[in-house]
């Protein structure tokens, strides 16, 4: 098992017991990753999506982990998923996004929001890996402001009619069925999930132009007068904000965690290229220069964790009561800040580990320079660093100081 993987469950089972189910979950993650690496690097050198994601992920059960045993998955507390999601975050974001989207954003969506027959019928098979899933917010016009978009539903004799454009979604093209969000007449935002078979569903671009992320799959997609029958509504008509942002809490946590996985492998790299890169007669890792940058990315390690940890903590109390207003506040609160350090501290300890790498770094073919352009889409998709620091002020200032929403 990796190494750094092992210290962060020690560190943890310090004060943490994870049962042994646990320890068996995250074996697994671990030899899902292992399995995966390659791939996943061959894919990122074609510039092309990995589709092992979903066969290896399915076959080491990754997208069971924070899924409760009654609609087929483990049942797992926050911080075991977290765990998993570190340590696939160790081959980057693109494999994290896909992850991240299936089952922290989409799964845990349709567990708390959707019908008995929705999670029959979606969740189930997601848990299981039969089908993969994608989640419809951001629009050309509206990505900061999602409350301001255009798509549009209305109802008719049998369900609704949707029509509009959702831009930069993962899995996007491949998934099976999507949860989108539209609005009414009367401005009214409702949440629905939809087949990608559907007559009126199109990809309208594969969006394969990205400065990273290349094995993640993301796509714009048209709905054209698309039929959704009643009982595809999640939660409640009108509601549709309210299950976009508690979403986005599951959304955040599983960016943040991904991140701490990106710095482990930012160390692991630095480490081994500064012990074998000779240069000026010895091992750049004895220039104290080439120290300064490994020191900076074991304190990034430390600082990016350990928020992330005491969120996933605090979110196995809110999982609990989920309708307990000050909890549902401090996990919007905790899953921001979280999300905004690791991200930011991912970013940097990339850059680092390239600077350590020299030329090398700056290749498309090394391993650091994909951290490096994987790792900068975390300070945009589940909202924007700019995003979080306006939440995190109000958290400190109080509502009336709320920049928005
Ligand atoms: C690779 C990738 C995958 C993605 N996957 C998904 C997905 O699966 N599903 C989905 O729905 N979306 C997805 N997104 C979209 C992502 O969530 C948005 O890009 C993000 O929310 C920002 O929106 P935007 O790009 O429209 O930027 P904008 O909202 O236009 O922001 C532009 C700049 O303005 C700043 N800004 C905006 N409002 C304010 C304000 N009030 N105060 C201060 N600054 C502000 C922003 O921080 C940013 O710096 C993905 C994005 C990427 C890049």
């Amino acid at each position: 098992m990796e190494k750094l993987f092992q210290q962060s469950i020690k560190d943890l089972g310090s004060f943490y017991k994870f049962s042994e189910e646990d320890l068996n979950i995250l074996e697994d993650v671990d030899k899902a990753a292992e399995e995966l690496a390659v791939p996943e690097f061959e894919h990122y050198i074609k510039r092309e999506v990995n589709p092992e994601i979903q066969k290896i992920g399915k076959k080491y059960g990754i997208f069971k982990i924070p899924v409760s045993k009654e609609y087929g998955g483990y049942g797992a507390a926050p911080i075991v998923a977290v765990l998993a999601k570190e340590r696939m975050g160790q081959l980057g974001m693109g494999i994290s996004s896909m992850y991240n989207v299936q089952t922290f954003i989409c799964s845990l969506t349709l567990q708390h929001w959707g019908t008995e027959q929705q999670k029959e019928k979606y969740l189930k098979k997601a848990a299981n890996g039969e089908i993969v899933l994608a989640f419809g917010l951001t629009e050309p016009e509206a990505g900061s402001d999602p409350e301001s978009m255009k798509t549009t539903y209305e109802e008719t004799k049998d369900g609704f009619t949707i029509n509009g454009t959702k831009y930069l979604i993962t899995n996007g093209s491949i998934a099976d069925a999507m949860i989108i969000f539209a609005k009414s007449k009367e401005g009214k935002v409702t949440s629905f999930i939809i087949d990608t078979k559907s007559e009126g569903f199109s990809v309208a671009m594969h969006m394969s132009e990205k400065i990273g992320l290349f094995t993640s799959d993301t796509a714009m997609l048209q709905f054209d007068n698309l039929k959704v029958p009643k009982e595809n509504i999640i939660g409640e008509i009108g509601k549709g904000m309210h299950v976009a942002y508690s979403s986005l809490v599951n959304g955040r946590m599983g960016v943040a965690s991904a991140c701490i996985g990106v710095i482990e492998s930012s160390l692991n790299a630095v480490e081994e290229r500064a012990r074998e890169r000779v240069q000026h007669g010895k091992p750049i890792g004895k220039h104290q220069l080439i120290q300064k940058h490994i020191a900076e990315i074991r304190q990034n390690l430390e600082m990016a964790r350990w928020p992330v940890y005491f969120a996933a903590l605090r979110k196995e109390d809110f999982d609990k009561d989920r309708e307990n207003k000050a909890l549902i506040k401090e996990m919007d609160f905790r899953s921001s800040l979280a999300k905004k350090i690791a991200s930011r501290l991912a970013f940097e300890s990339a850059d680092h580990a390239v600077q350590v790498f020299g030329g090398f770094g700056y290749s498309l073919l090394s391993p650091v320079g994909k951290l490096f352009l994987d790792s900068r889409v975390a300070r945009i998709y589940e909202g924007t660093d700019e995003i979080h620091e306006l939440k995190i002020a109000a958290n400190v200032l109080g509502d009336d100081f709320k920049a928005f929403g």
